[in-house]
């Protein structure tokens, strides 16, 4: 059985505020005593698991009423219990996963450093473990809103977490913790169960130490990739899947399918092999002035090493757009999460204000258990995108970032080498030239096999600091991860060094950066092998 977390007698469970519910280890008083009834066939144990607590769990498949509580970490739904597992996490388990907890975050997934939680902000680990001093573990920020998933994979309690990635929840908290962290090409992975933020952007996504671990769940033989779920609309269909993969390495092929038979993921010898001659993009537009000096040298560095260890080719390439995403995005994932928890009414979901019910009007019991069931920060998100879709503002607002989301995805069209298998390449006619000439609608002859850039602007900050943001300075952690999520590409992110800072500085948790990849639609294999290769 679960069982809510109480204050642990290790300090650092305390501390670092990472889970919302811990499955006990069994005492040996109840091995010895309990006659055990035979075990539902499962499959043998490979690794443990953590799972963000929007994705909806049970105790075990087979005992829907023990199910485990999906708090979301708000307040709405700190006692609501699905009545069902996400597939995602069945999944996993048919592929030898154990559940070890389920983590805290960013309440809905709305945040960039795991603080606007009703459990009390996520803190990982200090530079330093030994010191053992409350404010020091408690200063630096995991990143959000995934924030407990990376440190529980940070600290070793889990092999592999799950995670959601809408504008950056995986990749952000994965650069500042020090791990990977890896957003599928969106309509891979199934989203049933998971509870959602923003539809048209929401992923699920996979961090681990490594990538190897992560390459074999999706891409060995059997692996997640090609599994189209009924039950989730946004799930590309078999045959879709089928197209999507046709060209693409590392997909089951006859190859891969003799590799996996000889003993599981063959990514990081396939990305090594990839790597000489493959075309790597420096996306000028990510040279902001506001990326902090040591992740610009290490970006730089890796660029370097890239070209000089594995003969990789690397070359500017310009995504005029990206200055307009962060915007577009905080328009469009507000206005769809606005839609989204339109159910918590108290009604059906959660918190009721039960005062407030003895009232006649309904309105009033409506009004009431939201003002007392969300926390501030989704309420924000609630009035923005209310806003956004109102009659008045609709134009202003919603349309245009939906037209900026189109501009970013055809900026990476544009630049990338293959082409999306969802888009028919984009052409344009000279129609004031006497012969109407369709042109393809690429820049030049540099296109890409991938992206490089860091993964967020600044090494993890002080918690502290981080409480004193305004919520636009909090938003702008997400620069460079958002635009991969309007456009549905596949992105990880991969721990990069960094160059200590100035003596008595924290720099990071992790004293690491993160290092975006970011591919074509459903370049996913080819991404994770090149990945595991370079790190
Ligand atoms: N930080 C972004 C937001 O608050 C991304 C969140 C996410 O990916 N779930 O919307």
């Amino acid at each position: 059985r679960l069982r809510h977390v109480r204050p642990s007698t290790q300090q650092q469970h305390r501390l670092l505020n990472h889970f919302v519910s811990r499955v006990p280890e069994p005492t040996e008083e109840q091995q010895q005593q309990q006659p055990q009834p035979p075990p539902p066939p499962t499959p043998p144990f490979r690794f443990t698991l953590a799972v963000k607590d929007n994705i909806s769990t049970t105790t075990s498949p087979a005992a829907a009423a023990a199910a485990h509580p999906t708090t979301c970490a708000s307040p709405f739904l700190t006692t609501y219990h699905a009545p069902f597992e996400a597939t995602i996490v069945t999944q996993l388990r048919a592929r030898g996963a154990r559940l070890v907890g389920k983590t805290n975050l960013d309440e809905f997934g709305m945040g960039s450093h795991s603080t606007h939680s009703a459990l009390g902000a996520v803190a990982q680990e200090p530079q330093d473990p030994s010191n053992n001093d409350e404010k020091n573990i408690l200063q630096v920020s995991a990143g959000g809103s995934s924030g407990g998933s990376a440190v529980a994979v940070a600290t070793g309690e889990a092999d592999v977490a799950l995670g959601t990635d809408t504008g950056g929840s995986v990749r952000l908290p994965a650069a500042y913790c020090g791990v990977v962290g890896y957003k599928p090409s969106y309509g891979m992975l199934s989203r049933f169960g998971v509870v959602p933020y923003a539809n048209s952007l929401d992923t699920v996504g996979l961090l681990a130490p490594g990538v190897g671990r992560i390459g074999e769940l999706v891409f060995e033989d059997g692996g997640l990739w090609a599994e189209h779920d009924p039950r989730d609309p946004t799930s590309l269909s078999v045959a879709a899947r089928r197209r999507c993969a046709q060209g693409r390495v590392g997909y089951a092929t006859a190859a891969s399918a003799a590799g996996a038979a000889a003993g599981g993921w063959e990514g990081r010898a396939v990305g090594e092999g990839l790597l000489r001659g493959l075309r790597l993009g420096i996306p000028l537009e990510y040279n902001i002035e506001e990326l902090d000096p040591r992740i610009r040298d290490a970006w730089a560095q890796a660029a370097k090493k890239l070209q000089e260890e594995f003969g990789a080719r690397v070359v500017p390439v310009s995504l005029p757009s990206t200055r307009h995403a962060l915007a577009a995005y905080y328009v469009i994932a507000p206005a769809e999460a606005s839609s989204n928890l339109a159910k918590y009414d108290g009604v059906r979901y959660g918190v009721r204000d039960t005062e407030a019910a003895s009232d006649a009007a309904g309105g009033v019991l409506y009004a009431a258990s939201r003002g007392k069931g969300f926390g501030d920060e989704v309420k924000r998100r609630i009035l923005l995108g209310s806003y956004t879709l109102s009659s008045e503002a609709m134009d202003n607002y919603f349309i245009k970032a939906q037209r900026v989301r189109r501009l970013v995805r055809r900026d990476f069209n544009r630049v990338f080498a293959l082409d999306n298998p969802l888009h028919e390449r984009e052409t344009f006619d000279l129609t004031d030239l006497d012969e109407s000439i369709a042109m393809e609608d690429k820049w030049g002859p540099e296109e890409v096999d991938f992206l490089l850039c860091p993964t967020a602007p600044t090494l993890a900050p002080r918690l502290e600091d981080v409480m004193n943001q305004t919520p636009v300075d909090a938003y702008m952690n997400d620069v460079f991860t958002v635009p991969a999520s309007l456009a549905g590409l596949p992105a990880i992110s991969i721990p990069m060094p960094v160059a200590s800072g100035i003596a008595g500085e924290v720099a990071g948790g992790s004293g690491t950066a993160g290092l975006q990849l970011i591919g074509q639609y459903w370049d996913d294999a080819r991404l994770l092998a090149v990945a595991d290769a370079v790190s």
